[in-house]
């Protein structure tokens, strides 16, 4: 078996190196959500190491795991600090500039958001609405047209309704896969990274108020007890 050579980056020119990094960034980290961000540009970035120095290797390996932990709820006290101190060894530390230049792309991104990380690790938040973990999604009843597309997108079944109800969505069921939301035309698919409004417990027909939608629950409930 022939192993892939690992990029010589001691070699190259700092312009090189540069435009290199700043391409993956690009079009690997375009995420609106500074962690998620972080962790796609430490992903594509770890394999092109060439694993001659610790700091730069261990760093960037270090910096993935620990946005990987943190987007998937995983986040602890003193991660940031952690990657604050990995970015800044890295930049001061790695024997080339490549080692430099991720440490001093991931330093600018924890100091410049760094209260977007705390909301991920204390309060299981993320504003930019990216991190699946944090999210759910719902449909909005004064939106929903009762088309039934999102039903067919969702392949975990997680949508109830059928044409001319205002469909609901099971969250204990959804994968947060994002199939439905591409799907509606109408736009009635939300997601909350905090509380969701309230919402008709069962499909109820397009154009009910949310008093419909509970007296609907409610004959629902009165007519399951009639047949126990
Ligand atoms: S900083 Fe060190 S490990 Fe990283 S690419 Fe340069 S020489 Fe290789
Ligand atoms: S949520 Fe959108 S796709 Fe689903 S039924 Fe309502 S309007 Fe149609
Ligand atoms: S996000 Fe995916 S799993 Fe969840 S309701 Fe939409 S299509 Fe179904």
């Amino acid at each position: 078996m022939v192993l892939k050579e690992r990029e010589q980056w001691k070699e190259k020119s700092v312009d090189e190196i540069k435009d290199f990094i700043s391409n993956v960034y690009e079009k690997e980290a375009k995420s609106p959500c500074p962690v998620d961000r972080l962790k796609a540009l430490s992903d594509s970035l770890r394999r092109k190491s060439c694993g001659e120095c610790v700091i730069c290797r261990e760093g960037i390996l270090q910096l993935s795991v620990l946005t990987e932990s943190i987007t998937q709820g995983g986040g602890r006290e003193g991660d940031i600090d952690v990657i604050s101190e990995i970015s800044q060894d890295m930049s001061i530390g790695s024997g080339c500039d490549f080692g430099r230049e991720v440490g001093k792309i991931a330093k600018d991104i924890i100091e410049s958001e760094r209260e977007q990380f705390e909301r991920h690790i204390k309060r299981k938040r993320c504003d930019a609405l990216v991190c699946k973990n944090f999210i759910t999604y719902y449909i909005s009843p004064e939106a929903c047209t009762g088309c039934n597309q999102c039903a067919k997108a969702c392949k975990a079944e997680s949508i109830k309704g059928s044409n001319g109800l205002i469909h609901i969505i099971d969250s204990a069921s959804c994968t947060k896969c994002g199939d439905c939301e591409l799907t509606c035309e109408s736009g009635a698919i939300l997601k909350s990274s905090t509380s969701v409004p309230n919402l008709p417990t069962i499909p109820v027909p397009v154009g009910s108020t949310p008093s419909d939608s509970s007296q609907g629950s409610l004959m629902s409930q009165r007519r399951r007890r009639r047949s126990e």
